[in-house]
């Protein structure tokens, strides 16, 4: 009894650690279109499992699911989300989380040089100016 109480709370411990992060890679995964169609479904699926890890939970405190029929499917899921992580590795080279990591920079690069890109500005003072000027109006200095 207590073995099954402490894989219990393993699994939940496990599920609520993983739940974010697979929650990151949905929504990386949803807005990546430059990345790999191979390693967006990958993604994907691994979100889904998440998804559904939780769903079998809510099944299992709401008691529509015996404690047997829970552990065996969460751990169908697992071995999915298991099974994508290491194509993801064969593909990328990298684990799901580092790809994630990976992911996360670039997107937050591409959004820094989308912001800094939109308008020009003065290499010395940073002040916004209009393309064509040959020098600065703020502080006067000599643009390219
Ligand atoms: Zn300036």
């Amino acid at each position: 009894m207590i073995d099954i109480i402490s894989i219990v709370i393993i699994i939940g411990a496990c599920t609520f650690v993983a739940a974010p992060l697979f929650k990151k890679q949905e929504e990386i995964a949803v807005r990546g279109g430059s990345i790999d169609s191979r390693v967006s479904e990958l993604l994907n699926q691994q979100a889904m499992a998440a998804s559904t890890i939780e769903d079998l939970e809510f099944d299992l405190q709401t008691g529509k699911l015996s404690q047997e029929d829970y552990e065996s499917l969460v751990a169908d899921q697992q071995k999915i989300q298991k099974e994508a992580d290491a194509r993801l590795k064969d593909i990328s080279g990298v684990s799901s989380a580092e790809l994630v990591e990976k992911l996360e920079k670039e997107i937050t690069a591409e959004k820094e040089k989308l912001t800094s890109d939109s308008t020009p500005k003065c290499p010395s003072c940073k002040k916004e100016i209009k393309a064509g000027d040959r020098f600065c109006s703020e502080c006067g200095a000599k643009l390219e």
